[in-house]
């Protein structure tokens, strides 16, 4: 199933990168720090707070390229 996404993604000119998404979303993207629950969502112990999906896609990408972008607080 791997090798068939990664074939399909070159033939459009795009790299495939194999990620274990276990407990992605459990750091900080930007911080790398541990990430709580609070009232108001969910913050990393320097009270960043960034929608959980937007995390786990950030670590992600992260993992996969070595890259941060920045992204937005909430989705659009
Ligand atoms: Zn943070």
């Amino acid at each position: 199933m791997i090798n068939a996404i990664e074939l399909e993604a070159q033939e459009y000119g795009m790299k495939a990168y194999e990620v274990i998404g276990y407990n992605i979303s459990r750091l900080c993207a930007y911080h790398n720090n541990e990430r709580h629950a609070v009232l108001e969502g969910i913050k990393c112990s320097l009270e960043h707070e960034l929608h959980s999906d937007l995390n786990g896609a950030l670590n992600i990408l992260k993992k996969a390229t070595g890259m941060l972008i920045q992204g937005t607080a909430k989705p659009l």
